[in-house]
């Protein structure tokens, strides 16, 4: 087993599976051109890995690094055909907490299948809770749907999450719409600062709203406590008196690098240690379990310790 020793002693024990590069949405902040969106799909054709090989390389990597948890995301993982198939591979394996991040298009009818299969908790984006605005970001109708794969999520026993990716000019105006929502329902939400990922590499301090201006929002209608932040968590939370809990990802304000515990697998079999990092490792190359001891090794250098750098790659393409 690799323990991965480095300066900051972090330990891979959290893996994202990206199954599929492609989305139903086309958020603004993830979605990419057009062009480079066909080019993908074609790449998606030749090279997108089969759900065994998937499992596969999620044996092998949990053999080293005995995960803690592994989430499946994407692209939009539901649209993934073996979904089902990967999640009981998955919690066959024993690993504790099996979850996945989703749009919650097509939820409503899949949640009670895939919790049967192994699912414990879903992570689902919501950046708005007015059409008009849920369309503004991301160029599609049909809020309705995901509202009701919430309801569906948490009725078969689904732990959900809400994320809210919060940009300036667009949705801000939804901070507290969504907090109310996700208050009522007893469910905790995280609002996100945008990350200067992929086409918004060079713009996204134009859209950029931080954490301070959150909070202050949210101060305007409750008293907030902060909470104690768990080690390796991508979250801080506040306690809303009388009202219920709240997460900010704060990339930009309040980076949390030095004890990230996160090693991402794209759908073609490329390991990255860091979002920061362009640099695909091919773990399907490591035919011995040093080999792949090495490739960890290598991702595990890509790690920043302070924070975020920006990557050209969108979080559609290496997993969100
Ligand atoms: N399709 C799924 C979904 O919508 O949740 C999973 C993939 S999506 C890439 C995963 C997460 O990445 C979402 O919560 C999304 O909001 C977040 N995300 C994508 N690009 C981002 C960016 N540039 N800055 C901040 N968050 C981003």
């Amino acid at each position: 087993m690799i323990t991965g020793a480095e300066p900051y002693g972090r330990r891979f024990r959290t893996l994202r599976v990206s199954l599929i590069n492609t989305c139903n949405l086309s958020c603004v902040y993830c979605a990419c051109g057009q062009d480079e969106m066909r080019d993908h799909l074609a790449l998606q054709k030749e090279k997108a890995l089969p759900a065994s090989e998937i499992l596969q390389i999620v044996e092998c990597l949990h053999g080293q690094l005995d995960l803690q948890s592994l989430r499946f995301t994407g692209g939009e993982p539901l649209l993934y055909k073996d979904l089902e198939f990967v999640v009981r591979g998955a919690a066959a394996l024993g690993i504790e907490d099996i979850a996945m991040t989703t749009n919650a298009v097509l939820l409503a009818h899949l949640a009670a299948p895939l919790k049967k299969a192994g699912l414990k908790s879903v992570n689902i984006s919501l950046d708005a809770i007015s059409e008009e605005t849920f369309f503004k970001m991301s160029k599609r109708r049909g809020l309705d749907k995901i509202l009701e794969g919430i309801e569906k999520a948490g009725a078969c026993g689904l732990e959900v999450k809400l994320n809210s990716v919060i940009m300036k000019g667009i949705n801000e105006d939804q901070v507290l719409p969504l907090l109310e929502y996700a208050f009522d329902r007893g469910l905790k939400i995280r609002f996100l600062e945008i990350m200067a990922m992929g086409h918004l590499h060079e713009q996204a301090e134009q859209y950029f709203f931080s954490r301070s201006e959150i909070l202050s929002l949210v101060e305007t209608r409750h008293r907030i406590t902060p909470l104690h932040r768990s080690p390796a968590a991508t979250a801080s939370y506040w306690q809303a008196q009388d009202a219920g809990v709240f997460g900010i990802i704060a990339n930009e304000s309040a980076p949390f690098c030095s004890d990230c515990d996160r090693l991402r697998l794209d759908s073609f079999g490329n390991i990255y240690g860091c979002l920061s990092s362009n640099n695909p490792i091919d773990v399907r190359k490591a035919t011995q379990p040093q080999e792949l001891n090495n490739m960890l090794a290598m991702a595990m250098a890509q790690k920043q310790t302070l924070k975020f750098t920006g990557s050209e790659l969108s979080m559609m393409h290496i997993g969100g």
